[in-house]
């Protein structure tokens, strides 16, 4: 075969897109702009599939654990990345962990030892124009072709930090405390729904003690280049929001004006009182399991959250999808711009892959890559592209990010079980086992019609 496809960036997306396709007989350049005397400001070294960060691929228990089946699924994929990892593994008790230098020499090792694979040092400024591309170029896109990048799909559409605020299991919160209800009953713009929202009523002293809790809980701090980005008004971490006076959350995202809570109704009032503040959670993904705290981006660090936002009323059992965060992170607003093969709709010749499609994580962006690398051999060869299934780890992940989230709040999404169609009928103790299950039932086949070929 002698297609070409060009990859940008030899990150974990990248390397892993390029795997694929090569062992599938494609040619494959790799641009990357490591080893030129370019450098992004977290990486530290020219190698391949650098971790930037932890040296942990997270959990790898693939029966109970959703970021576990997805090494599942790639092992069953021929991934490099779970590949690499094996030979770089250290010990790390139900975590699979890497020697990070291991990790990435073998990871170029790999790639080195094709011949169809040439790793160019380059940096690209501008999004080709023809031929077949993945642009895979990660949270930290050099500046250059995030501006060409942003000039091809819009202003708006392209992130350069991810304000995260934490999101919430649906039927991890009490509705005997909260209530469902869209400030002054106003009807929904998309479905005329006047109780979008849940709410979390809270009395005056238990505010009190909340917004306490947000100026003296403990911070993560930026790291300086992080410090550099600006946040907007609009992004503003709720405890920055604390300190600015204890009356500011009330008039802001705990603003409780137009919510009438039921639970607190009395034969004067039959609708029920507005709290004396309220946290609100909207509705994150289309099946309706993940829920968004709205206005709580936060540096608090991570068990903190977990601590300080269980006593929020009707949280207190709260189990987190996701913790909230602050971080510089370019992706793409993907549920609106790509389709559900990850090409760009107006340039389909350009697919991306990895962080920059709003996917988090290094098991994550690597998955992404797999897929691309799928999808482009799929295309390449004239066939049909079979999505996995979206019962399974890496069929929920792409469903989410190509068009199942909600655009008008996506923020960057690990894998979790939130994603998954949701299986009420089995009990909560059940669900993640019976979660697995499914999705190991349903992904054989699929993986069945993977050929080596294909
Ligand atoms: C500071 C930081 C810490 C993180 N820590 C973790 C963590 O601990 N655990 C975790 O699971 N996830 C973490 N992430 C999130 C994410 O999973 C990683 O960033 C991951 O490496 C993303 O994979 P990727 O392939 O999409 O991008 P990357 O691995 O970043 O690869 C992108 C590659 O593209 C290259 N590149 C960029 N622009 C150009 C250009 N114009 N031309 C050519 N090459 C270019 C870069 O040099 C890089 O090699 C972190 C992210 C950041 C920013």
């Amino acid at each position: 075969m002698t297609q070409k496809v060009h990859i940008i960036g030899g990150g974990l997306a990248g390397s892993e897109a390029a795997w694929q396709l090569a062992r599938r007989g494609f040619q494959v350049r790799i641009s990357e702009m490591r080893g030129t005397g370019e450098g992004t400001p977290a990486h530290q070294t020219d190698g391949l599939a650098e971790l930037v960060c932890s040296n942990s691929f997270r959990s790898d228990d693939d029966e109970k654990n959703a970021v576990g089946l997805l090494h599942h699924e790639m092992r069953a994929c021929d991934s490099l990345i779970m590949g690499a990892a094996k030979v770089a593994a250290v010990p790390a008790g139900s975590a699979l962990a890497v020697d990070r230098d291991a990790f990435s020499a073998e990871v170029e090792k790999r790639l080195s030892a094709l011949d169809n694979v040439e790793i160019v040092r380059e940096r690209v400024d501008q999004l080709p124009t023809e031929g077949t591309t993945i642009v895979a170029t990660g949270p930290l896109t050099a500046e250059a072709l995030a501006g060409s990048i942003g000039a091809a799909t819009g202003a708006d559409s392209l992130a350069f930090f991810d304000a995260i605020a934490p999101i919430v299991y649906r039927d991890s919160i009490d509705m005997d405390i909260c209530w469902m209800a869209s400030r002054w009953d106003k009807p929904s713009k998309v479905g005329g729904g006047t109780k979008d929202y849940i709410n979390c009523p809270m009395t005056k002293e238990q505010y009190i003690a909340f917004h306490q809790g947000l100026v003296d809980g403990e911070k993560t701090v930026f790291k300086d280049w992080e410090a550099n980005t600006p946040y907007f008004d609009g992004c503003m971490p709720i405890e920055v929001m604390a300190e600015r006076g204890v009356e500011t959350l009330r008039f802001g995202p705990m603003k409780p004006v137009g919510l009438d809570n039921p639970h607190w109704a009395t034969p004067e009032h039959p609708n029920g009182r507005w709290p004396y503040a309220v946290v609100q959670l909207r509705q994150d993904n289309k099946l309706g399991t993940l829920w968004n705290m709205v206005g709580f981006q936060t540096k608090l660090k991570h068990a903190e959250q977990v601590r300080l936002f269980r006593t929020i009323p009707g949280l207190e059992n709260a189990e987190f999808a996701r913790l909230g965060g602050l971080h510089r992170n370019t992706f793409l607003n993907s549920p609106v711009l790509l389709d559900r093969q990850l090409r760009l709709k107006t340039a389909p010749h350009v697919r991306f892959a990895g962080q920059i499609t709003g996917c988090e994580g290094y098991v994550e962006s690597s998955a992404v890559g797999l897929m691309a690398g799928l999808m482009t051999a799929a295309e390449l060869t004239g066939r049909t592209w079979q999505a996995p299934p979206a019962t399974t780890a890496m069929g929920a992940l792409l469903s989410h990010i190509t068009g199942d989230a909600e655009a008008e709040s996506f923020q960057p999404m690990n894998v979790n079980f939130g994603l998954f169609p949701p299986l009420h009928e089995v009990s909560k103790k059940q669900r993640k086992e019976a979660y697995t299950a499914r999705a190991k039932e349903e992904f054989g086949p699929w993986i069945a019609g993977l050929t080596p070929a294909n």
